[in-house]
């Protein structure tokens, strides 16, 4: 090792996606613990291919601190580096300890504390990825199959063991549908804990791979007729006994009452929240029908296709259904900040357990093969085309609007429209291989 020094990075992560941070020797980093280290505002408004939006709010002025949370402490050993992996989860203030409005690790907490507050209930959640390595030179093997897994041999068990290790909890990983494809699922945890655990899976599926000599990318399309590479999110509503209060055997597809209202706030406003979901322009070649992503304000019961899933159960060996039965939200990828992702979605469904809004329509079947009266009647809109209408309807909805400081969004649509700009007059396929570089 180099010197006997090793690393601890505290990190935040950005509306890019970016996780960034600046590391304390880790022997001083308990230290750290109480001050943070420093960090600056106009960093949240760097684009995803490393510019700072111009014009921003921010400015050259400014400062903040970046507090690490001792609880959100990753480390591994079995990346391959030649030092440790270990990565600590910050939250963004001011100099005097007050939470930043823009820290989106704290929009989240407040949006689950909420949450709680209002109704009760928390949330479990799983964020489940999908990534391609690129330019390998592996041999082509057949997709899902078992030597698609082997022939990069090693490599899927150092992912699982390097997560394991740090806490991250991994399922099961596959050989995915797509060209050099994997798919890497965790075990539910608190909303917190679930994205911070999306983060550290990501920069630790990197790591291996850049140590092999790989590239692992998780952009939403690494070409526009790539599969797409999905981040679905998964959760469950839970009381405070403990108990899955999302599931309720005597109602339409198993959905209780609360999780049904908290669908409805979710698919109310999804037009705006893929803004905050898929965050990207690359992001709208793939939500789109017929490939298992998600393109409607759809609330389906075990369909691929639906925005919302209401994922099987599992009763095998007397197993209660209650413990596996949850949502799969799939209209989200890895160029959307996991916090402000999940915010959203808690956001949203908060508003609809307040409103006591009632279960959408859970709809079979194609909504191709409807008529436009049909969709409507189901409350079936396609979701938003393009980056920029899915920022025009943030813009436009007061509701989802209001979950953010002006200076926050001022902040997200001033670099949103910056990264637009800056791949103008660019064609589908020049605009995925700028964003496979960097996702
Ligand atoms: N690759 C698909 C996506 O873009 C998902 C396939 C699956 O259902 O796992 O979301
Ligand atoms: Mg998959």
């Amino acid at each position: 090792m180099s010197g006997d020094v090793a690393l601890t990075g505290i990190v935040t992560t950005d509306i890019a996606a970016v996780t960034r941070g600046r590391f304390v020797d880790s022997d001083k980093f308990d230290s750290s613990i109480a001050g943070g280290v420093g960090w600056l505002q106009a960093n949240l408004s760097l684009t995803p291919f490393n510019v700072i939006a111009d014009p921003n709010p921010w400015g050259s002025s400014g400062d903040l601190r970046l507090l690490p949370d001792p609880g959100a402490r990753y480390r591994t050993s079995r990346t391959g580096s030649e030092t440790p992996f270990d990565m600590v989860a910050g939250n963004l203030v001011e100099l005097d300890g007050s939470p930043w409005s823009c820290c989106t690790r704290t929009l989240l907490a407040n949006a689950l504390a909420d949450l709680k507050a209002a109704t009760g209930l928390s949330l479990k959640v799983a964020f489940e990825h999908e990534f391609q390595l690129l330019d390998t030179g592996l041999p082509r093997e057949h997709v899902l199959s078992f030597a698609g897994l082997r022939r990069a041999d090693g490599f899927a068990a150092q992912i699982m063991s390097a997560l394991e290790e740090a806490g991250v909890d991994p399922e099961v990983i596959i050989s995915e549908y797509g060209e050099d494809q994997f798919e890497v699922t965790c075990s539910p945890v608190d909303g917190l804990a679930a994205a911070d655990r999306a983060v550290v899976l990501r920069e630790i599926i990197r790591e291996v791979s850049r140590n092999r000599g790989w590239k692992a990318s998780f952009a939403p399309k690494t070409a526009p007729s790539s599969v797409g590479n999905g981040v679905h999110i998964h959760f469950s509503l839970i009381n405070a006994d403990g108990q899955n209060a999302t599931y309720d055997p005597s109602r339409p597809s198993g959905l209780s009452k609360a999780a049904g209202s908290f669908c409805a706030g979710v698919i109310k406003h999804l037009p705006a929240l893929t803004a905050l979901t898929a965050s990207s322009v690359s992001s709208y070649y793939r939500l789109k029908p017929h490939s298992w992503s998600s393109s409607y304000t759809w609330l389906g019961d075990k369909d691929r296709e639906a925005t919302l899933r209401i994922c099987p159960t599992v009763t095998i060996a007397g197993r209660d259904p209650a413990r596996s039965f949850n949502i799969e939200y799939r209209a989200a990828d890895a160029t959307a900040n996991p916090y402000l992702a999940l915010a959203a979605i808690v956001r949203a469904g908060l508003a609809g357990l307040e409103g006591d809004i009632p279960c959408p329509p859970i709809h079979s079947g194609d909504p191709a093969d409807l008529t436009d009266e049909q969709r409507m009647e189901r409350g079936l809109l396609r979701l938003p085309e393009t980056l920029a209408d899915a920022l025009g309807a943030l813009k436009q909805n007061s509701v989802v609007s209001s979950w953010f400081s002006p200076i926050f969004l001022e902040t997200f649509m001033g670099m949103k429209d910056f990264e637009m700009k800056s791949l103008e007059g660019l064609d589908q396929q020049t605009i995925c291989e700028r964003y496979r570089a960097v996702y």
